[in-house]
């Protein structure tokens, strides 16, 4: 009897060995199953929203689907709230997050990047007739550009923010470990940009800090609100794969590498009035 038990052990423990096998490997590859699970936050217009019918779309949901089908996969798009959609992917719950997501030192400590597809800076968003809007670089010259920042920077001084959960606009405001040193204001989070807005405009929160075509969508969507001109940083768009899946990482480099040399990628940007600076 005892052998028995014996062997019954051994062999479930064979078992559960293979499982977690079979496990790690999806870990791995992230692709095995056929299915390239993406993590999103569906409020970030143009790049992810949810359409009339509530499905997402945008810039990097027709990017997502491009690579599926390029690597012969079938998309599966999660909608998340924006602080899981890293952490969601350096646990391997999801294959790749494709977010508007800045290129960042803190966030490549548990994720790593692939090539970059789009520039992308902070703006404030104030009430109309707010001073801060009349702050504007004198020229393009980067003494004007920095003098133009600085002007904004004191202008933000002490004030509440309100910036979405997650974001280098949050980092930005309140600085992190690796990237801002922060402005010395209070970091006000939402969920989404169009909440940071209405606190905007019912008072809780002073300005609004978001990526900058966002804000164009958010001011020409929502009345008695504008975007400043004054880009305050400078950054990155790229898609994350779980830390060490280099597989995954060089399949979506060379499928975006056919993908930008082709047009496709061109051509999803200018379906929502973009240019990718990719070809410049
Ligand atoms: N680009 C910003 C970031 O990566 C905001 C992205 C977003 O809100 N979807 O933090």
């Amino acid at each position: 009897m005892k052998k028995a038990i014996g062997i019954i052990l051994v062999l479930a423990t064979v078992i559960a060995c293979c499982f977690a096998f079979a496990a790690c490997n999806k870990e791995t590859t992230g692709i095995e199953d056929g299915v390239l699970n993406v993590a999103t936050n569906c409020y970030f217009e143009p790049f992810e929203y949810l359409d009339e019918s509530g499905n997402p779309t945008g810039i990097d949901m027709d990017i997502a689907a491009a690579l599926a089908k390029e690597l012969g996969l079938t998309c599966k798009i999660k909608d998340m709230a924006f602080d899981s959609v890293v952490g969601s992917v350096a646990s391997g719950q999801q294959d790749i997050a494709m977010a508007g997501l800045t290129v960042t030192n803190e966030r490549k400590q548990s994720v790593d990047f692939t090539q970059t597809y789009f520039s992308s800076s902070q703006v404030v968003i104030a009430k109309n007739g707010s001073a801060i809007l009349d702050v504007v670089a004198a020229s393009d010259s980067e003494e004007d550009i920095n003098s133009a920042i600085a002007s904004i920077e004191a202008a933000l001084k002490g004030k509440r923010i309100g910036v979405q959960n997650g974001t280098t606009g949050y980092a930005y405001v309140s600085g992190d470990s690796d990237d801002y040193e922060g402005i010395g204001a209070t970091a006000v989070g939402y969920e989404s940009g169009v909440l940071a807005v209405q606190a905007l405009k019912n008072g809780t929160v002073d300005y609004v800090i978001i990526d900058a075509v966002p804000a164009s969508k958010l001011v020409a969507a929502i009345e008695g609100i504008a975007a400043s001109t004054v880009v305050l940083t400078g950054e990155d768009y790229a898609f994350a794969v779980k830390k060490g899946n280099t597989e995954l990482l060089n399949k979506i480099n060379k499928a975006m590498d056919k993908l930008i040399a082709d047009g496709t990628i061109e051509t999803i940007f200018s379906k929502y009035g973009l240019s990718s600076g990719l070809g410049e």
